[in-house]
Formats: structure tokens, sequence, C-alpha cells
């Protein structure tokens, strides 16, 4: 049987893979120059490929749980078997997130390309699929250069997110032509702006910080982790774990953040208070706490100024120094748009596809995997791996050999 695919990324190569196994003829369509461009831009390049403390509440969509026969039956730790099967070490950190044990996502391409020639997949590189129909003979696949007659097609086209690095329309669009449908796109695992005039001049520092979003007031999404300041507002893990779908509402929405999780404001305003007997400048007054720009901004925001030295702060200058360092509120805009963002939420309707085979229930042959479907992971290592395990079903099940 021949199978065709489209997409050499993440979820495409591992279902190239999954159908060779069964003396199947691949041909696997990549429209850029070469396969897995998005991929060595991933986890900064280092890869986050899986995470071992996967839960199902990892992932979202209209319904999320179409995601989990795929994850059950690929979970972590076949994934981790097959990756050292194809030859690459890996490491896990304690909060679960796996790496290449080189630190470099161009050895998960590696070996990820080099299994594709082992198993003979044909690989067609600047061949971007424009048209995809079914015809009595099979799946005609077309670009401009050229076409290809498949017995079963799988689309592993991505999504929208990061544009720059290959995201596209595409994959939308071919099933779109199939008959399938789409729920609105929107950028997920991204930067968020903000009107404050100050994260510029913050621009690069970096905290550990608790998150938390409100939208008018209540509680939408909260973590802890690394928050990154930049010209317009505010990234980092912490950051992109609680983006999804903020400012999609109208109405006020603010992020609190707690530079100092771990200190309760009791605690601290003691500390301070003992502080107070050093030769410090105000300014300088959070030197040795937090990152000196940072300690600078907090202080002035807390409306303590002048040139004085610390011994002359009231106590009620140091509680409101306190609630600043653990409730600075910072107002959000909107997240940046889809180039920017590492994942697309939204995506081709999840009903319509066969959670078991990741078969078309409108086109039987046509199978679809990862992220042009209705389903998005948290930050973490997720979203690879949705990819690594839907690819596999669809590869497997397309293949014929389940
Ligand atoms: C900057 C960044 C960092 C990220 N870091 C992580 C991370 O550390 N861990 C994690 O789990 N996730 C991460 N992600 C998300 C992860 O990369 C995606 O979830 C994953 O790559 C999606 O896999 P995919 O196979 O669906 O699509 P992709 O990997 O995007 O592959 C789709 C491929 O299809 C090709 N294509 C599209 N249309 C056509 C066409 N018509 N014809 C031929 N070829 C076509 C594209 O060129 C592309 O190569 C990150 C994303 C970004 C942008």
């Amino acid at each position: 049987m021949k199978i065709g695919i489209i997409g050499g990324g993440a979820s495409g190569m591992a279902a190239s893979l999954w159908a060779a196994k069964s003396g199947n003829e691949v041909l696997l369509f990549e429209r850029q120059a070469r396969v897995g461009r998005k991929l060595l831009a991933t986890g900064n390049g280092r890869c986050n490929l899986t995470n071992t403390k996967l839960d199902f509440s990892n992932y979202h969509g209209e319904d999320p749980d179409f995601a989990k026969y795929a994850l059950d039956s690929f979970h972590v730790s076949r994934t981790l078997r097959w990756f050292d099967s194809l030859g690459l070490y890996t490491v896990t950190e304690p909060s679960g997130r796996v790496y290449p044990y080189s630190d470099q996502a161009n050895s998960v391409v590696d070996v990820l390309r080099f299994a594709l020639q082992r198993e003979n997949v044909q690989l067609l590189t600047d061949f971007e699929v424009v048209k995809a129909r079914k015809t009595a003979d099979g799946f005609l696949v077309e670009s401009k250069t050229g076409q290809h007659l498949c017995d079963r097609l799988i689309i592993a086209c991505g999504g929208l997110a990061g544009t720059k690095l290959g995201g596209t329309m595409s994959g939308y669009q071919l099933l779109r032509s199939f008959g399938h449908h789409a729920t609105k796109l929107r950028p997920a695992l991204v930067q968020i702006k903000s009107s404050w005039q100050g994260c510029a001049s913050l621009k690069g520092v970096r905290a550990n910080c608790h998150a938390a979003i409100y939208h008018n007031g209540e509680l939408y999404s909260e973590s802890t982790g690394e928050l990154q300041f930049t010209q317009y507002g505010l990234s980092g893990p912490v950051i992109f774990e609680i983006s999804r779908d903020v400012c999609q509402k109208a109405g006020q929405w603010v992020c609190k953040l707690d530079f100092l999780p771990d200190i309760a404001l009791g605690a601290l305003e003691a500390n301070l208070q003992n502080r107070r007997n050093s030769s410090l400048p105000v300014e300088d007054f959070l030197t040795g706490i937090l990152h000196n720009r940072l300690g600078r901004v907090l202080t002035q925001a807390a409306q303590i100024r002048g040139n004085r030295p610390a011994s002359e702060l009231t106590d009620l200058e140091i509680h409101d120094l306190c609630e600043t360092v653990k409730g600075f509120e910072v107002p959000l805009t909107e997240t940046l748009g889809m180039d920017s963002a590492q994942v697309t939420a939204g995506g081709i309707l999840t009903s319509e596809f066969n959670p078991e085979t990741m078969e078309s229930r409108l086109v039987p042959g046509l199978y679809a995997c990862d992220e042009v479907l209705d389903i998005d992971g948290d930050c973490g290592g997720y979203n690879l791996q949705w990819a690594w395990s839907s690819g596999a079903v669809a590869g497997l099940n397309a293949g014929g050999k389940v």
C-alpha cells in the first residue's frame, strides 16, 4: 500500500515511521527545504520532547478526551522506549520535562531523519501540497511541480502557530476541502502584552514568581515559575502556562505577581523591618533579594521615593512595599499573535475523526494528527507528546498494522 503523509514535522515523521513498519511504501511531503524545522526551535533549541508527569488535564480543546486513546496507547514510557530504539539518549528533569541528553534539539531531528532513511521513507522536500482530493484510484496529492497518487493520506501539516518556523493554514484548508470543519484558531503558549510602561525598563529581567491572571476581578488561571519581562509585556514559562485564551473576552485582565512566593507576607515584613538598620539608600533596599532593576521598580511602585537612607522608612512604607512585592498588578491588553505563539488553540473538529485510528469519519482512508486538530497541550513537553502519540496512531492505522 502507498501511504502519503503531508507535513515533515514532529507528527508527520512519527506517522511515517510507524506506517513504514508494515512494509508500506511511504511518501513524506514537506513544503520546506528540510524536515523538522520547527522541532529544531523547540524548548529554546533543547527540545522538551515529553513530560513524565503527563496527565490528561494537560490537554485542551472542545473535547480534550479525544486525545486520551492515543496518549494512553502510545504513552510517555512507550515514547521514551521508541526514542531509545532510535538511538536517542534522554534526560528527565525533576519537573518531569524530558530533553535529549545532548541538550540539542537537532539530536531529536537527526535520529528521526536517519530512521526515515533506514525505513526507506521517500522524502519529498520543497514539495508544498496545494491540493489533495479523492479519486476512484486513491488520493491525488498535487504541488506546483508534480503530483502523486496514494492509497491512504495523512494530514500532519501542523497549526498556524510559529508562522516563521513553518506554521501555516495549509492543513486546515486541505481538510476543509474534504468537508471538515474547524473551531476558532487562537494563539496559545504565548507572551501577553501590557499597557504598563514599566515593562520596557525591565526588559530581559527574569524572576521566579507566582503569577495569577484575573478577569474582571475573578481568578482565571495561575501558576508558579519563571517570568521574563519583555519590551511590551510578560513572557516566560509561567506566562505561557496561564496564557490560554487570555484577553479573548472583553473586560479587565490583570496579572498579579508574587515575586517571593516562598516567603509569607508577615515574615517578609519582619525581615524588612530588621533591614532598616542598614545604610542602604531606599532605592536599593531590596538589593540581594530581587534583581536590582526589579527591586528599584517595585520600590517606586510602592511610592517610596527620595534620596534618603533606608533607616528612615516607616512601618507603613515597609508594609506597602511588602504588599507590592507579593501582589504586583500588571494590566494585560492582548496576547501576541500566531507568529509568536508556540501552539494553536482550536483546529479541525475532533468529533469528525475516530480517536482510536485518527481516521476521518467523513472520508475513509483520510487521517489527521496533532496540531491541525482541535487539541493543544500545556507548556512542558505535552504538545510534542501529542505529536508522537497521534502520529503513531495515525501511521499504524493508515499502514494497516495495529
Ligand atoms: C518556538 C516553539 C517552541 C516550542 N517548544 C516546544 C517544546 O519544547 N515542547 C513541546 O512539547 N512543544 C513545543 N512547541 C510546540 C511543538 O513544536 C508543536 O506542538 C509540534 O511541532 C506540532 O507538530 P506537528 O507535526 O503538528 O506540526 P509541525 O511540527 O509544525 O510540522 C508541520 C510540518 O508540515 C509542513 N507543511 C505544512 N503544510 C504543508 C503542505 N501543504 N505541504 C507540505 N508540507 C506542509 C510544515 O512545513 C511543517 O514542517 C514549540 C513550538 C514553537 C513554535
